[in-house]
């Protein structure tokens, strides 16, 4: 056993309203620089749908992520070989019109026009070519086109439903749609770290934040492909890539990221877990069927004495073991199996974890009115999104895995009911509960941990003794120099 630290999230996505705050907070701290126009290290995307950057889970057109072929785990971009020939263009990248062309408005245009019986308007002008633009896209674009064939009709997770399948889901009365906030998932077995041929992009060993060193990366994008998620980015200005820092500067003072902090719906949960990193060859080559099993695997119990003991032995804290202890990840991960991690076929191990969201029941047409089709509590498989296209999206394909999820919400839900409102019987309830494996305990911690939850409950960040690392890794003086993101000496290109 070979015990590591990992900052880790979970996102409620019953809980999202798609209100965008976290992009923003996101934006206003770390991408409002000159190159950075384009990048949302947080976005915000309407499921179904084709996100941003445009269909970034086509890994046929990305080749971003690992896979398995001969027994053995390999990147799916390219080998060695495959580095140094498209070295110098590299075939599988997004493009700009694949994310937006970024652009302003002439705001000078509302004081300087002329008197007119017309109000004046500001033109949109490109952030990358100061000329003026007719606006065709944007990072969320697609917003709340849950119906939309441009759109919607375009997910590439809806592959897995029958025509006649796809049909029904499309009807008016069933239209639906959920939001998936996304930012890097600071994987165990980042696709990004092993493209980087400068090795420029590392993960952190204290807390396992993926970072990339802005003096080493000689901007050659191989991250940005290797990363089936899409989340690492080209600065244009600087020549360099850039990504989610998972605000290690505020974790690092004990505040939570800043989109996690301004996150209106309180959807977002992040603490320490502890994870067996002997194990991260075996669990990125398992078998689709067993891969959200072998992720659950590979993350110990942090009360368990052996993996306290390796942990100590690896120079872990006792700070961050009790942080481990307290985090609500391992909760709704490991206690509560409620959470699921975003594509884990593509074998990065997304240390970002999603609980799938219970849309409301369906409805449908009769005479001029809508009438619920089923009883108020819908049974996992009369859910509004099929469940097909849920596995296709959480869980590589295991119905099992989403449908065992839904039995536990729907149970809290209805054990909620049956102790507040009283119009469902004891003996229901209990059938329900029994039906799911939990207990009224557990429901009701999952109903505090998710209804009323207080900042202390959503986030458990240890001090992570940043002073302690440096000291054995560098002269303290020279650090006392950088503060935040981007440079005290702008970075020479390499050509
Ligand atoms: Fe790297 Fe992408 Fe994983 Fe983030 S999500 S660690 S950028 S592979
Ligand atoms: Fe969703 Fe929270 Fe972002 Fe609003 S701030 S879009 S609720 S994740």
């Amino acid at each position: 056993m070979n015990i590591r630290a990992q900052m880790s999230m979970v996102f409620h996505l019953d809980k999202c309203i798609g209100c965008h705050t976290c992009s923003i907070s996101c934006k206003n701290i770390w991408t409002d620089r000159m190159g950075t126009e384009y990048m949302w290290w947080n976005n915000v995307e309407t499921k179904p749908g084709t996100g941003y950057p445009t269909l970034w889970e086509d890994q046929d057109r990305y080749r971003g992520g690992w896979e398995v072929s001969n027994g053995k785990l390999r990147l799916k971009l390219q080998g060695k070989i495959g580095t140094f020939l498209n070295i110098f263009f590299n075939p599988y990248l997004p493009t700009i019109d694949d994310y937006y062309e970024p652009w302003t408005y002439r705001y000078e245009d509302l004081f300087n026009s002329p008197d007119s019986d017309d109000q004046p308007s500001a033109r949109p002008i490109s952030m990358i070519t100061g000329k003026p633009i007719e606006i065709e896209a944007g990072p969320n674009w697609d917003d709340d086109l849950g119906g939309s064939p441009f759109y919607a009709e375009k997910d590439i997770n809806l592959n897995v439903l029958t025509e006649s399948e796809k049909h029904q889901l499309f009807q008016l009365e069933r239209l639906v749609f959920f939001y998936l906030p996304r930012i890097c998932n600071h994987c165990l077995n980042p696709g990004c770290v092993a493209a980087c041929p400068a090795r420029a992009i590392y993960k952190r060993g204290e807390d396992g934040i993926v970072l990339v060193n802005q003096e080493k990366c000689r901007g050659w994008r191989m991250c940005i492909s290797g990363c089936p998620y899409k989340k690492v980015y080209y600065n244009w200005t600087t020549g360099k890539a850039e990504k989610c820092i998972l605000c290690y500067p505020r974790l690092e003072a004990g505040q939570a990221p800043a989109c996690f902090h301004s996150c209106v719906g309180r959807i977002r949960y992040s603490g320490v877990i502890l994870y067996d990193a002997d194990m991260i060859e075996r669990v990125a080559s398992a078998e689709p069927t067993q891969l959200v099993t072998a992720i659950r695997d590979i993350i110990k119990d942090p009360f368990d004495e052996s993996v306290i003991a390796s942990a100590r032995k690896n120079g872990i804290t006792d700070q961050v073991i009790k942080s481990a202890q307290e985090s609500p990840v391992y909760r709704f991960l490991k206690v509560y199996k409620l959470a699921l991690p975003l594509h884990p076929e593509f074998r990065t191990i997304p240390m970002l974890f999603y609980v799938p969201p219970l849309l409301p029941v369906i409805s449908s047409l009769r005479g001029n009115s809508f009438e619920l089709r089923d009883e108020f509590f819908p049974t996992a498989e009369s859910l509004r999104i099929p469940i097909k296209y849920l596995s296709a999206l959480l869980s590589a394909g295991n119905e099992k895995e989403v449908i065992e999820i839904y039995k536990k919400l729907i149970a809290v839900r209805i054990y909620k009911r049956s102790s507040s409102v009283g119009d469902i019987s004891r003996m229901e309830m209990k059938k329900v509960m029994d039906e799911a494996g939990i207990s009224t305990d557990e429901a009701e911690e999952i109903y505090k941990l998710t209804s009323l939850p207080t900042y202390a409950d959503r986030f458990s960040i240890p001090s992570f003794m940043r002073e302690r690392v440096i000291e054995t890794l560098e002269q303290t003086d020279v650090r006392k120099t950088e503060t935040g993101f981007g440079f005290i000496k702008k970075p020479k290109r390499g050509w």
